[in-house]
C-alpha cells in the first residue's frame, strides 16, 4: 500500500480531514462521528490544551481562540480591530502565534486520521482560500510541519470544490462558477473543466468577509437595542453576545424571526428582514468580488453552466438571493457545503498519491447508519468504520401542522438514497402536535460493545423518551455483503450525487415533450420529413435516457430537444413567409 495522504480544509470556523476511499472522498469522523472540527483552541494555566468541541464548550465561559486562520501570515498589528476571543493571542499560558494555534487544530485532525486509517499519517494536502497570499500560504505550510504534517501540497478552496464538483464530470466541458462563503473568508473563483482538466481562469474574493461579520453585525445592534453599549463590554461578554447572534443567525436561515436571548439582561425579537438589512453591506461587498471574478474571467453570467455555491454561510437566504442575481441563474447546490472543501482536498491527495485502494475496516459499524430525512435521502447518523461502542444524534423537527408522530425508518448502508440502502426497522415517535418545524424530536444512535444498536427518540417539549431496540446491526451482514454494498457505492457514488441533477433534467423534459407533440403535430405539413425525423430523434433520446437514468445523457438529449423545438419555431416561422412570397396571388 502506498502512503496515505490525507486531504484537509483548515477552516476559519470549522475543519475536517478526509481521504480517498475506494475511489471516493470521505470525510473521516472523529470517535464522536463527527466530521467538523471547530477551529478552536483552548489554553489552560497549566499548559493544557484542549482543541475543537472541547475548547468550544468552554467559549463565553473562558477565553478561546477561534477564527484564528484570518490572522494567519499577518502581523497582529496589521489584523488591529478584530474582536477579543477572535485572534487575541495573548492566553493563559502565554502568547501564542496564530502558526501554534493553527498546528494543534492540525494535530487534532492528524490524530482523528491516524485513528481511523490505523495507520500513521504523515503527508498531507491542505487547503486555503484562493485568495491567501504567499505569507499566508507559507504560514499554513509551517502551521503543517509544527504539527508533523508534510504539507505536499497547498490547494485553494474553491479549486477543491471544483474537483469535488468535477470528479462525475470528468468529460464534460464546463465554465463554472464556485462560491465559497465559510465563516471568515470569501473566495470565488470561474473555472473551466475539460476532460479532467481544471483550470481557474478567475479569482476573487476577500479574506476578512464571512460570517463572522454577520455575527459581529447582529450582536452589536443587539447590545444598543438592549441599551448597553459594546465598548463598555468584558470581552467574555462579547463572546457570548457572538455566540447567541450565532444561533439567532442559524435559525434565521429557517425562520423568519427570532429571539436575541442574554440571561440576566433581555431578549429582542430580530426578523429576518431586520437581519437582511444588517447583511446588505455585506452582500455588496460579496457580489462586487463576483463581479470582479467575472470580468477578469472575461465571461458573461450567461456563459456559465453553474454556479456552485459551498461553505457555510451559503446556506443563507439573502446569501443564495443574492448569487442568483449575480450570475442570473440558480445556484448549484450539489456540494455539501461544510465538506466539498475537504472532499477536493482528498481528491487532490489521491492524485499525487497514484490513487489509494484503502482496506475496508471491520468489526467496526461495517456500514453507515443513518435515517430517512425529506426528500427520501439517507442521513448519516454513525459512518461506515466508526468504532464500537459509540454514539451520535441529531434533532429532527415536523414537516406538517398539528403532526402527532414521526416515522423513522433505520437504515443501513453507504446509498445517497433511502431507498437504496437496507431497512433495519422503523417506528412511529409520537410527539406532541405542533405547527409545522417547531417540533423537536431528537433521535440518538447507541452501539454498545455488542454490536446492538438500540435508537433512542426524544421529544423535547415533553421529555419523554423512547428506546427501541433494533437489533443487531451487524447480524445479517457478512464480509461479502458489506464489500458489495461498499463497491455498489463506488459504483453508484457518481449516479447518487447526479439523482438531483437527473430529477431537475427530467421535470424539464416532462414540460419539453408534450410541446413538441403538440408542435408536430401541427408542423407536419411545414416540416420536410429530414427535419421531422430529426427532432423524433431528439425526443426518443429523451425518452430513452429517462428510462435508462442515464444524467449525463439526459441533461445532453434535453438541450438537444431544447435546440431542436427552438429552431423547429424559427422554421414554422421561416415556412410561413416563405409561402406567403411564393404565392405572391393570395
Ligand atoms: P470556514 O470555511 O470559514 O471554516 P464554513 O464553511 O465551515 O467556514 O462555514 C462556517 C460559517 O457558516 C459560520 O459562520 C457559521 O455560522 C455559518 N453557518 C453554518 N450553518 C449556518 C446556517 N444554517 N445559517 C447561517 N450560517 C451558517
Ligand atoms: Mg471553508
Amino acid at each position: 500500500m502506498s502512503e496515505v495522504i490525507v486531504g484537509i480544509d483548515l477552516g476559519t470556523t470549522q475543519s475536517a480531514v478526509a481521504v480517498v476511499d475506494s475511489g471516493f472522498p470521505i470525510l473521516l469522523a472523529d470517535q464522536e462521528g463527527r466530521t467538523l472540527l471547530p477551529s478552536a483552541v483552548w489554553y489552560g494555566v497549566d499548559g493544557e490544551i484542549e482543541v475543537g468541541h472541547e475548547a468550544l464548550r468552554r467559549s463565553g465561559v473562558d477565553e478561546v481562540l477561534t477564527s484564528v486562520k484570518s490572522l494567519m501570515g499577518r502581523r497582529v498589528e496589521e489584523s488591529g480591530g478584530r474582536l477579543l476571543g477572535r485572534g487575541v493571542l495573548q492566553t493563559s499560558a502565554g502568547e501564542v502565534t496564530p502558526e501554534e494555534v493553527s498546528a494543534e487544530i492540525l494535530r487534532s485532525l492528524k490524530a482523528v486520521a491516524e485513528k481511523r486509517l490505523e495507520t500513521s499519517v504523515n503527508k498531507a494536502v491542505i487547503t486555503v482560500p484562493a485568495y491567501f497570499h504567499d505569507a499566508q500560504r507559507a504560514a499554513t505550510k509551517k502551521a503543517g510541519e509544527v504539527a508533523g504534517l508534510e504539507v505536499v501540497r497547498i490547494v485553494s478552496e474553491p479549486t477543491a470544490a471544483a474537483l469535488s464538483y468535477g470528479l462525475d464530470r470528468l468529460d464534460e466541458r464546463a465554465k463554472v462558477a464556485v462560491f465559497d462563503l465559510g465563516g471568515g473568508t470569501f473566495d470565488v473563483s470561474i473555472l473551466e473543466m475539460r476532460e479532467g482538466v481544471f483550470e481557474v481562469s478567475a479569482t476573487a474574493g476577500d479574506t476578512q468577509l464571512g460570517g463572522d461579520d454577520f455575527d459581529d453585525a447582529l450582536a452589536q445592534d443587539a447590545v444598543g437595542k438592549l441599551g448597553l453599549s459594546w465598548g463598555a463590554l468584558e470581552d467574555l461578554e462579547k463572546v457570548r453576545f457572538i455566540n447567541e447572534a450565532r444561533r439567532l443567525k442559524h435559525v434565521l436561515s429557517d425562520e423568519t424571526e427570532g429571539m436575541f436571548r442574554m440571561p440576566f439582561t433581555g431578549e429582542i425579537e430580530v426578523s429576518l428582514e431586520d437581519f437582511e438589512k444588517m447583511m446588505a453591506p455585506f452582500l455588496d461587498r460579496m457580489e462586487s468580488s463576483c463581479r470582479r471574478a467575472m470580468l477578469d474571467a472575461g465571461v458573461d453570467p450567461s456563459e456559465l453552466d453553474a454556479v456552485v455555491m459551498v461553505g457555510g454561510s451559503s446556506r443563507i437566504p439573502a446569501v443564495k438571493e443574492r448569487v442568483r442575481r449575480v450570475f442570473q441563474r440558480e445556484p448549484d447546490l450539489s456540494q455539501h457545503p461544510d465538506e466539498a472543501i475537504a472532499r477536493g482536498a482528498a481528491i487532490q491527495a489521491g492524485i499525487l498519491a497514484g490513487t489509494v485502494r484503502e482496506v475496508l475496516l471491520l468489526d467496526v459499524t461495517p456500514l453507515s447508519l443513518g435515517i430517512e430525512t425529506m426528500g427520501g435521502l439517507m442521513n448519516v447518523l454513525i459512518a461506515r468504520n466508526t468504532t464500537i461502542p459509540c454514539k451520535a444524534g441529531e434533532m429532527f423537527t415536523n414537516a406538517a401542522d398539528g403532526q402527532r408522530s414521526m416515522k423513522v425508518r433505520v437504515l443501513q448502508g453507504e446509498r445517497e438514497l433511502a431507498e437504496d440502502n437496507w431497512e433495519l426497522g422503523s417506528f412511529e415517535v409520537p410527539f406532541q402536535p405542533a405547527r409545522r418545524g417547531q417540533a423537536r424530536v431528537g433521535v440518538e444512535f447507541r452501539i454498545d460493545a455488542d454490536g446492538i444498536l438500540s435508537v433512542l427518540a426524544r421529544d423535547l417539549a415533553t421529555n419523554e423518551d423512547l428506546v427501541i431496540e433494533v437489533g443487531s446491526a451487524a447480524v445479517d451482514v457478512n464480509e461479502a455483503k458489506v464489500e458489495q454494498m461498499v463497491s455498489e457505492s463506488v459504483e453508484h457514488a457518481f449516479e447518487d450525487m447526479n439523482a438531483r441533477v437527473f430529477e431537475e433534467a427530467r421535470l424539464k423534459a416532462d414540460e419539453l415533450l408534450p410541446a413538441v407533440e403538440v408542435a408536430l403535430s401541427e408542423a407536419g405539413s411545414v416540416l420536410e420529413e429530414g427535419e421531422i425525423a430529426q427532432i423524433k430523434e431528439a425526443r426518443d433520446q429523451v425518452i430513452g435516457a429517462i428510462e435508462k437514468r442515464e444524467v449525463a445523457q439526459l441533461k445532453k438529449a434535453v438541450e438537444d430537444l431544447d435546440h431542436a423545438t427552438e429552431s423547429l419555431a424559427a422554421l414554422l416561422v421561416e415556412k410561413a413567409t416563405q409561402s406567403l412570397f411564393s404565392n405572391p396571388q393570395d
